[in-house]
């Protein structure tokens, strides 16, 4: 695979707003659609509340239909970053194209490309040359190499840069999209990139998002996203796929004991890591040591 900046070990660390994407788990939720300011600001509050510290929200929505509610655009855009700012959190929403890219840089931390846009590689190419950090979403029907070759685009001048995993078109009508999970541990595996898994367009669904949430605690994904609305069934999009307060509570309480374990895990192995190098260390300086001495 011919990746060259992607790849395993090229990088150590992707901090935004004081948030190292690299360590930890982290949760980016919001609504699908900033709606008003009344509505994003109700919940960030309750998300902050909740220890969630990256806040989502469409301005700019690529929907199927153009009948469809389209987003606020740079009101939506306001409404986010000032209910992000109010609440000690940072913002993430997405970016359709290069005519809009300077008002959401100028509003947003974290840049989002849509499944639809992976391959729109004029894009790509812009937001190579902004100084924002980047999350990419797979195309939906991406293969796990297209995808790491549109993230190089990306690398070629900005290297905080994003991936994430939100389901594939398959043939299964149950689940709005196919979750691929083996994608993810082939990334982790391939990639330094940091992983968040959108469990809302993968699923379509809020009845499986708790276990899938544990799984990619466990799968060693950097975090997830997921949709959240005070109202899920009047929500202007996706209202079928919005966890409501509730919902997102059950779900960040559930994942909790298994953030911890995998913390602890972590630092166990960082440890017996570290002993084995400094082991190592003194085994060849004791081997060299024994060289001279012959
Ligand atoms: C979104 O996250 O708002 C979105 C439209 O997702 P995707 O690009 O994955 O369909
Ligand atoms: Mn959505």
């Amino acid at each position: 695979m011919a990746l060259y900046n992607a790849r395993k070990g090229f990088n150590v660390g992707l901090t935004v707003g004081g948030i190292n994407l690299n360590r930890g788990f982290h949760v980016i939720a919001g609504p699908c659609s900033v709606e008003s300011a009344e509505q994003i600001n109700a919940v960030a509050a309750h998300l902050a509340g909740k220890g969630v510290r990256i806040l989502r929200g469409g301005a700019y929505k690529p929907r199927t239909s153009p009948y469809s509610f389209q987003g606020l655009a740079e009101s939506g855009l306001r409404f986010l970053s000032d209910a992000a700012r109010a609440n000690g959190m940072i913002s993430i929403s997405e970016v359709m194209d290069a005519e809009s890219l300077p008002a959401v840089a100028e509003r947003v931390d974290i840049l989002q490309v849509g499944a639809r846009n992976m391959q729109n590689y004029s894009l790509l190419k812009k937001l190579s040359q902004v100084s924002k950090p980047v999350l990419l979403k797979r195309g939906m029907s991406a293969t796990i190499e297209e995808f790491l070759l549109a993230a190089e685009y990306v690398l070629q001048g900005n290297d905080r840069i994003i991936l994430c995993e939100r389901g594939v078109r398959s043939f299964e009508p149950l689940t709005r999209n196919m979750l691929d999970l083996a994608g993810v541990a082939l990334l982790r595996e391939l990639s330094h990139l940091p992983i968040i898994v959108d469990l809302s367009h993968s699923t379509g669904r809020t009845d499986i998002v708790t276990p899938l949430a544990q799984a990619c605690v466990a799968l060693g994904a950097e975090g997830i996203m997921v949709e959240v609305h005070p109202n899920p069934s009047a929500a202007l999009s996706d209202a079928d796929q919005a966890l409501s307060f509730d919902d997102a509570d059950c779900m960040l309480e559930a994942i909790e004991p298994w953030v911890e374990l995998r913390t602890r895990l972590e630092a166990q192995r960082e440890r017996s890591e570290g002993r084995a190098r400094s082991t190592s260390t003194i085994v060849t300086a004791a081997s060299s040591g024994a060289q001279r001495a012959r």
